[in-house]
């Protein structure tokens, strides 16, 4: 792995607060992302210098969350020259043991130290409790990340965190039950990162958060929201909900979700069994990096069947895709997501059906449909949808090359005829301008028209006939 402007800056901080005799390492996250030989999103630093100092000690600091001890300090750059965008601050956070927590979210007090061990203790699993000193006591590294075996050396380990790396272990560091007691946002930090690692959860940390599950309804929404989009956009979205449900935390953050456990399908649509595994086989196509909105729109694409489920000459869901976009309408006014998400998300649920009938439309239908925002998405969902069920992509295949093949200008062609055509030819604008243009464009995206004047011809004759 190449070394990073990110890891050199932060190299540069902890050498700098070394000099002055504090002590300094890389915490958390990237030290178990070095390890796991990932490249870290951040890097962060744990020292024993208090935020005062690190203010000043810096060219170019900002205080943030003062209570809670943390200094983002930016790369220093040469006079003159721009900001690189790719720069992140470097978070810089004084060692602190956090008090008691009255309220299931944050410590009432936080309490700086100057020992490193009493920092990681407070921290929540032992996989994000290592520290790590690039430096090794003297200068930054020729080859800082090269070599995952060479780096464990120089990992400082108090809460057995580097066996718990090594055998794929999420374990809460200290007692479980209390930990989550303390932080109940843990108890979905833990389902992501086994999840994201595909690591298991250890039994007396798994028992804890089965018993404190139903504790998630304190954390805020938008945070739980926040923890399950990244589980469903990071890879391994299968596992996160699998261990979601194992837990008994689905129950309590998606109770519509946990209810297509069981609820049976016609076996010759559904060979793969009931709505639940069919979810779960959408989840696991979810590639990393996906779109928010796909990814939300797989989970919720099937949320109506649960209520509809009916047994006739088979088994029947009629009306799933109304009652599946309320239901998906709830959920994401639920959890605070903006209006534009919520509109695609529900979009996706409202046209999933659609792609069954795309052979048999007409053109101006089939066109209509591809401007759909975001049409790629849909398609995307049709397609993990086929594989879910049947395997069989015909169907995707048509609509796909359909699409590809067809220009913008051909799917949203300029209007042969507008209301301001009409007015001008004598007609008083009302109710019908609106149908009327419709159907003119319809017989557009037909081919039936090609003119302004043969446009004009068909409105008076839609006229006449009305
Ligand atoms: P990611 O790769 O998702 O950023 P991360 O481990 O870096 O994972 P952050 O949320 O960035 O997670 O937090 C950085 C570190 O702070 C963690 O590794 C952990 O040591 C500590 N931490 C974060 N949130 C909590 C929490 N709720 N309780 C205890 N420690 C926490
Ligand atoms: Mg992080």
């Amino acid at each position: 792995m190449p070394a990073s402007p990110q890891f050199d800056a932060a190299c540069h901080i902890l050498a700098t607060l070394r000099a002055a005799g504090y002590e300094a390492y890389l915490a958390g996250g990237c030290v178990r992302d070095l390890l796991l030989g990932r490249e870290p999103g951040d890097y962060d630093i744990a020292t024993s210098a208090r935020p005062e100092v690190v203010l000043d000690m810096f060219p170019r600091t900002f205080a943030v969350g003062a209570h809670f001890g943390v200094v983002l300090v930016a790369h220093e750059i040469e006079p003159g020259q721009p900001e690189p965008a790719s720069h992140k601050p470097t978070e810089v956070a004084t060692f602190r043991s956090d008090g008691a927590y009255s309220d299931g979210r944050r410590p009432d007090e936080v309490r700086y130290t100057l020992s490193a061990e009493e920092d990681v203790e407070r921290r929540d699993f032992t996989i994000n409790g290592l520290l790590l000193d690039p430096l090794r006591g003297g200068g930054p590294l020729e080859q800082p990340l090269a070599d995952p075996e060479q780096l464990q050396a120089d990992v400082i380990d108090h809460v057995g965190g580097l066996a718990d790396l090594h055998a794929g272990i999420v374990r809460a560091i200290g007692r479980p039950e209390r930990r989550f007691e303390e932080d109940h946002l843990r108890l979905l930090r833990a389902v992501r990162f086994a999840a994201r690692f595909g690591f298991s959860i250890e039994p007396a940390t798994h028992a804890a958060m089965r018993h404190l599950a139903a504790r998630i309804h304190a954390v805020s929404r938008e945070r739980v929201r926040d923890e399950l989009t990244k589980m469903l956009t990071e890879g391994l979205a299968r596992h996160a909900f699998e261990l979601l449900d194992e837990t008994g935390l689905l129950v309590h953050v998606l109770p519509e979700v946990a209810r297509m456990k069981g609820v049976e399908q016609p076996p010759q649509f559904h060979p793969e069994g009931d709505v639940w595994t069919h979810t779960l086989l959408l989840l696991a196509q979810l590639e990393p990096g996906c779109s928010l909105t796909l990814a939300w729109g797989a989970l919720l694409h099937d949320i109506g069947k649960p209520a509809t489920f009916r047994r006739a000459e088979r088994i029947r869901f009629d009306g799933h895709v109304e009652i599946g976009m309320a239901i998906a309408t709830e959920i994401c006014r639920r959890f605070r997501f903006s209006n534009d998400e919520t509109a695609q998300i529900v979009a996706l649920v409202e046209h999933h059906m659609r792609f069954m009938d795309a052979p048999r439309m007409k053109a101006s239908t089939l066109k209509r449909f591809f401007r759909l925002d975001h049409f790629d998405e849909h398609l995307a969902l049709h397609k993990m949808d086929c594989l879910a069920a049947s395997g069989n992509l015909d169907n995707w295949e048509f609509v796909r090359g359909r699409f590809a093949a067809m220009p913008e200008e051909t799917v949203r062609p300029a209007p042969l005829l507008t209301g301001r055509d009409l007015i001008a030819a004598g007609y008083t604008p009302g109710p019908q301008f609106k149908q009327i243009l419709h159907a003119v464009e319809d017989a557009q995206l037909e081919g039936a028209i090609h003119t302004a004047d043969e446009a004009l011809a068909l409105a008076r004759e839609y006229f006449s006939s009305l």
